[in-house]
């Protein structure tokens, strides 16, 4: 039987560290920090996220300014709203919400935004002092995740870790701070062959694929500490039946809603094999928001 690593609880510790920061700040003269998140056009999914990052930052006195751009915004329009944003001076974050839509270039656009108000961590400056093991603003997923794996007292040091995607919002900058906490780190990708071999190796396994259920509960070396970061909703009764044969209560909630949220891992079956695991619900999704209004009050401390 696993540990839960509980994102949510972790979440809310840290939105309280943020809250008391912020708190602190005010009492001594100084200004809240600002988060500006530019969403462009009307993805639903993309809309949830902002209304949750809006509603984390009245939580904890973080200012929070949305510029919300029409679905035919041009590069050059989207280009002068983070101009004036990089420009603002009470602005202290910027968050482009991704995925764009097309034509627009999200790498071109990410490259334009002050790196000392990237709280998403994605300008290259931020990524090249990653690299390096420098402080600089870092991507929230992984590094709310590397913050709760922290606090659950995870020993990294000496350890495989495998880290399933290669993504540069997840799986990359996930896999450096591991190297950085001295795990042996080996990434995985959609054409590594012999994926199950691979992850039984693993005393830390991080999925971050958005493939539902791949990871089998026989992939799992037992007692390993297991990091789901997938979100993926699930329609198909069939891949349900498949996927959660050990997780009747997803199963019901498939066939009475017509679709479930889960991970890429299958964790009734990881559960019984794993030393500790994130769920989805309520694993690393939380963390995320939590990791932006770190970051946020981070690059506002930092901008003095
Ligand atoms: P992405 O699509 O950019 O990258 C997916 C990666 O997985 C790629 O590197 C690909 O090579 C790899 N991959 C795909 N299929 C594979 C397979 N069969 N075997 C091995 N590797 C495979 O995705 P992303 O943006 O990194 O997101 C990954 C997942 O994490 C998604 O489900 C996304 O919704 C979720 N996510 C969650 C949070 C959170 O807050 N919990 C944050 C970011 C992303």
């Amino acid at each position: 039987m696993a540990q839960i690593l509980d994102g949510k609880a972790h979440a809310d510790r840290m939105l309280e560290v943020v809250r008391t920061s912020v708190e602190a700040r005010i009492s001594a003269g100084l200004r809240a920090p600002c988060l500006a998140v530019v969403l462009v056009g009307e993805n639903p999914a993309s809309q949830v996220y902002v209304k949750n990052k809006v509603a984390a930052c009245i939580r904890t006195g973080i200012r929070s300014l949305e510029r919300f751009l029409p679905e035919t915004t041009s590069s050059s329009t989207l280009l002068a709203t983070i101009l004036q944003l990089n420009e603002a001076p009470d602005v202290d974050g910027i968050l482009v919400q991704l995925p764009l839509p097309k034509p627009l270039d999200a790498k071109a656009i990410v490259q334009r935004i002050d790196p000392a108000k990237d709280v998403d961590g994605l300008h290259p400056l931020n990524q090249g002092l990653l690299f390096q093991g420098q402080k600089g603003l870092r991507p929230c997923t992984p590094n709310a995740v590397m913050n709760m794996l922290k606090a659950y007292g995870v020993v990294m040091q000496g350890k495989r870790a495998v880290v399933l995607g290669r993504s540069e919002i997840v799986g990359k900058p996930m896999a450096l701070m591991l190297l950085e906490e001295q795990a042996t780190v080996t990434i995985a990708h959609s054409r590594t062959l012999d994926l199950p071999a691979l992850c039984r190796e693993a005393d830390i396994l991080v999925a971050a694929m958005g493939q539902p259920g791949l990871v089998e509960g026989s992939w799992i070396k037992p007692g390993a500490v297991v990091v789901d970061v997938g979100i993926n909703r699930v329609e198909k009764l069939g891949l349900g039946e498949r996927i959660f044969a050990k997780d009747p209560k997803k199963l019901e909630t498939l066939k009475a809603k017509g679709s479930v949220l889960c991970g890429d891992v299958r964790y009734g079956e990881a559960f019984e094999v794993a030393g500790a695991i994130t769920p989805v619900p309520g694993g690393v999704g939380p963390l995320t928001i939590a990791g932006l209004l770190m970051n946020t009050l981070q690059a506002c401390e930092a901008r003095g």
